[in-house]
This record gives C-alpha cells, sequence and structure tokens, in this order.
C-alpha cells in the first residue's frame, strides 16, 4: 500500500513535470510569436565628463538649476548612493563598457592603458541580439570603438569649440559650433537616419564639465551675480592623512590663471589652442567677458587667501556655466524622446564618469575614494518598470550599468560580468542591495594621488594606500561626512577596522584582484 502511494507520488509529479515542460515550451512559442523585436526597449546612455552630483538640482545643490537632469529623476529614480569603482575618465568608461573592474578590463589609467577592444562589452552583447548599438562623442579610450554599428567621436579630450570629430573611415572632421551643442546635433541625426526596425543603444558621450570648463558664449557670464559660499573644508590643512596632504590638485596652487581661468594677456592667449580654434565672432564674445575680468584682477593685486577665494568664484562661474549646455542638451534628448513617441518605450540613463571636487578639501579634479569624486550623480528614466519619483539610497556602481542595459533588454548577462542590474532595486518591490562597495584607483601622475583602494559600508570608509604613500585611513562617515579625520590605529576602532579588513578581504577574493590582495598579504 505504501509502495503504491509512493508510486502514485512519483507518477503524479513527473505528469507535473511533463506539464510544467509543456508549459514553458508553450510559454516560449508565444513569447516567440507574439514579442516582436520592437518592443524591446530602446536605450540611451547620458555619459557626461566630471559632472559633480553637487551641482544638480536632483541631488539637493543650491548652486544652480538642472531641470532636465531633475526631469529625468522625477520621471524616473535617483541613485543617491551611485559610485565608481575607480574615479578617472578612461577607466570608468572601461567598467562602463564591460561591467567588470579595471584590473579585469585592463584600463588601469590614462596614462598607460590603451583599451582592448577585442573584449566583450555590454554593446557587442546587444548587437548580437539586433540592437543597432551607436557612441557619439567623448570616448577617450585611445583605442577605436568597437561592436557599434555607428561611431563618430572625439580624438582623446576633444575640443570646447569646433571640434574635430574622428569618424569610422578614420578620417578626421571639424564641425562649427560649441561641443555640447554639436555633440546633440549628431546624436539627433543618427537619431533620425537609423532603421527604425530594431531597438537602439546609443551613448552620448558628453565632454562637459571637463577642465577647462569653457562655456557656451550663450551662457558666459550667467553666474557673475552669484557670491558661492566655500565648502566648510576649503582651507583644509590635511591632517592625519598624509596622501591628501601631498597632492597636487588645489585651487589655490594647481589650478592655473591662464589655462584653468581664462585670466592670460594677450601674447599668452595666442597661446592657447581652445582660443585659437575659435572663429571671429566667438573670439569676440570670450575676449568681450574675459578682459574686463582679467584688467579688473590685475588691478586688484590679490595675494594669499584672497586670490584663493577669488579663483574659487572664478573656478565655479565657469564650471556651472559649462554645465548649463550640459543640461539644456539633455533637455533636447528627452524633447527628441517625445516628439518621436519613444519616451515610454526607452530606458535613459544620465550619469557622469565619476564625480568631482567643487573645493572640497581645497580642491579641484577627481581620483580618491573620499565622497565628491568617489560618488557620481546617476538618474535613470524607465516609464513601464521604474515608477516615478523612485529613490534609491542602495549601493550601486558605474560596474552595474551593463548588466541593467542587459536585463532591461532582455539579455542573459555574461558570467564574467561583475556589476549587477539596478532594475531590481527600483521596481515596487525591491531587491535587497549590496552592504559595501569596493574600490581600486591605480593612475601615479597627474596631481599625485597615490594609488589606493579601499571598502565603504553605508558607516565607515577604510582605504588603503600603496606605492606613492603607504597608509591606511579609515572614516566614521556618519560622525564625520567630510572626511577629515582619519581614525586608523586607534583603539576604540580597532575592532570595527578588522572587520572591514574581512569584507574588504572577501571583495578583494569575489572581483579576484589579485594585485590588492598581494599588497596585503606583505602586512601579514
Ligand atoms: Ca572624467
Amino acid at each position: 500500500m505504501e509502495l503504491l502511494k509512493i508510486e502514485m507520488t512519483i507518477l503524479k509529479s513527473k505528469i507535473g513535470l511533463l506539464l510544467l515542460i509543456g508549459l514553458c515550451f508553450s510559454g516560449i512559442l508565444y513569447a516567440q510569436k507574439t514579442a516582436p523585436p520592437a518592443t524591446r526597449p530602446n536605450i540611451i546612455i547620458i555619459i557626461s565628463d566630471d559632472h559633480a552630483y553637487q551641482a544638480i538640482g536632483a541631488y539637493g545643490s543650491k548652486l544652480m538649476a538642472t531641470p532636465n537632469i531633475d526631469r529625468i529623476a522625477r520621471e524616473g529614480a535617483t541613485l543617491n548612493k551611485a559610485y565608481v569603482t575607480n574615479s578617472i575618465c578612461g577607466p570608468s568608461r572601461a567598467v562602463i563598457l564591460t561591467g567588470k573592474y579595471s584590473h579585469k578590463n585592463g584600463f588601469l589609467d590614462n596614462e598607460h592603458s590603451k583599451f582592448d577592444g577585442a573584449q566583450n562589452s555590454f554593446i557587442k552583447e546587444l548587437r548580437a541580439q539586433g540592437y543597432l548599438t551607436s557612441w557619439i562623442g567623448k570616448w577617450h579610450l585611445e583605442t577605436d570603438p568597437q561592436g557599434f554599428d555607428y561611431w563618430k567621436i572625439l580624438p582623446g579630450q576633444g575640443a570646447y569649440y569646433n571640434p574635430d570629430f574622428v569618424n569610422m573611415d578614420g578620417s578626421t572632421k571639424r564641425l562649427n559650433g560649441y561641443v555640447t551643442n554639436v555633440i546633440e546635433d549628431e546624436a539627433e541625426k543618427w537619431l533620425d537616419n537609423r532603421d527604425q526596425s530594431k531597438p537602439f543603444c546609443l551613448v552620448i558621450g558628453h565632454k562637459a564639465t571637463h577642465r577647462t570648463w569653457l562655456p557656451d558664449t550663450a551662457d558666459l557670464g550667467k553666474f557673475d551675480q552669484v557670491k558661492f559660499p566655500l565648502p566648510a573644508n576649503f582651507f583644509d590643512q590635511y591632517q592625519s592623512r598624509v596622501a591628501a596632504s601631498q597632492q597636487d590638485m588645489t585651487i589655490a596652487k594647481t589650478m592655473v590663471m591662464g589655462y584653468d581661468l581664462k585670466m592670460f594677456g594677450e601674447a599668452e592667449e595666442e597661446k592657447e589652442s581652445t582660443f585659437k580654434r575659435m572663429n571671429e565672432a566667438q573670439r569676440k564674445r570670450m575676449d568681450a567677458y574675459y578682459k574686463p575680468i582679467y584688467n579688473d584682477l590685475i588691478s586688484k593685486k590679490l595675494k594669499g587667501k584672497a586670490l584663493t577665494k577669488w579663483k574659487y568664484q572664478r573656478y565655479m562661474r565657469d564650471y556651472l556655466s559649462s554645465a548649463l549646455a550640459l543640461d539644456r542638451n539633455i533637455g533636447r534628448t528627452l524633447d527628441y524622446l517625445d516628439a518621436h513617441n519613444l519616451k515610454d518605450n526607452t530606458l535613459i540613463i544620465y550619469m557622469s564618469d565619476q564625480g568631482f571636487y567643487l573645493g572640497e578639501h581645497g580642491w579641484f579634479d577627481k581620483r580618491w575614494m573620499y565622497e565628491p569624486s568617489f560618488r557620481t550623480p546617476l538618474v535613470m528614466r524607465y516609464p513601464k518598470v521604474i515608477p516615478a519619483a523612485t529613490t534609491s539610497n542602495d549601493f550601486v556602481l558605474n560596474l552595474d550599468i551593463a548588466p541593467t542595459v542587459l536585463e532591461a533588454a532582455g539579455i542573459k548577462k555574461p558570467q564574467d560580468m561583475q556589476g549587477e542590474s539596478i532594475l531590481p532595486l527600483l521596481k515596487s518591490v525591491k531587491k535587497a542591495g549590496r552592504t559595501a562597495v569596493y574600490y581600486h584607483y591605480y593612475e601615479n601622475g597627474e596631481h599625485a594621488v597615490s594609488p589606493h583602494f579601499g571598502i565603504s559600508t553605508k558607516r565607515y570608509k577604510l582605504i588603503r594606500f600603496y606605492k606613492r604613500v603607504n597608509q591606511w585611513e579609515l572614516f566614521d562617515l556618519q560622525k564625520d561626512r567630510n572626511e577629515m579625520h582619519n581614525l586608523y590605529g586607534k583603539k576604540a576602532y580597532a575592532e570595527i577596522t578588522e572587520e572591514l579588513k574581512k569584507e574588504l578581504t572577501a571583495l578583494l577574493v569575489k572581483y579576484e584582484d589579485t594585485d590588492a590582495q598581494a599588497i596585503l598579504r606583505t602586512e601579514n
């Protein structure tokens, strides 16, 4: 009797299994029949360069209004804890493309690395599944793009005025106008002429707001009436932080009066390639704006802290003015989607390649695992999937962009991609996010920032500097938001330090960062 029961149960489960297989199979057939390629979402990723979250309305900025970036946030999601794995231009783009840390994709720094375009990328995965793929604007990965149906890129950093573009046939052509406007024009041209039977993935790579923060002539003087408050740690003395005390990226000493702030006499200006490429009308407007400021500065004879404070105001005015055109052109992309009925079926992501210092610690530039450069703005809109006005405080990384896009497109993430899709964190029923993130910066040259790696949890950050400076730093982010007090080695923090080191080691194993593992081994 008992045996019969068991046999019956097995039989039932076999029938169940067969039924299930049958259902799945018909489901697949059904899906194939009813889901034509056109219903797959389009994807637009707008990647700016060096755009600080401190200058974006959606992140609470009072410095300027960014109505268009804010619109993406309002109609979609704001990621409040978005970070990069290596805070510098080329490396961040390589991470975005591959979904892999720098030590895996090979693009470690801007000084020696060339991107190996033969490796896999989310672009190649999309293209293999029938997507049209395109990258327009700043690329900065040293080798030509691979896996794209179309590309048109700035050579290297590119120019703000009348920029050259490298085309797929290898030719270089100068296009007239201000770079942010021209890149948007080219992106829309590509959208107009694309094969509309296929879903598309378009990456718009902006040069703004990269150094030297040259605004569109239309935006000159927009912030001249504003006096920007100095960040609380503007005159940081870098006590207890050796690497920070040895850098070369302060507004006071490193920021150049001519090159950066356009304060030069006639003869100096002639040497500036940025100014030399302008046409007569552009040059006239530039001179009409900057010359009186230069003359006023000369008459003031400022020195010391007074001069540094003056530089800060100029820096902010140029930086934020160059961000005006960025936000405006993001608005043009949104308008294009509206006008062409593409809004509902397009996942649009806006992000910077990393954050940037707007005077915090007395700095400009990026690189550090400290918040202003480690964090990046990231907003995304996908009406079908992400509820409007979603905010997320889960840790996400630029490493996650590739898996996110693939999930949206219904493509399985390749096993060796190290990121995780962000979408499950943004749906009405949320998945739990990471408890910690891993960071590794390699470059050891410009601005004299020591290479370092580390771990950040919501409460603490543990950083290991090496090569230039050998030191640990520990910060309690809850008590010390501005990361001024290195707590490493203090008795009260011994236990948490050990815990963080264990977590860090686990992440090094998970991400297979053998170089960092070797550095830690030398300590034990
Ligand atoms: Ca950058």
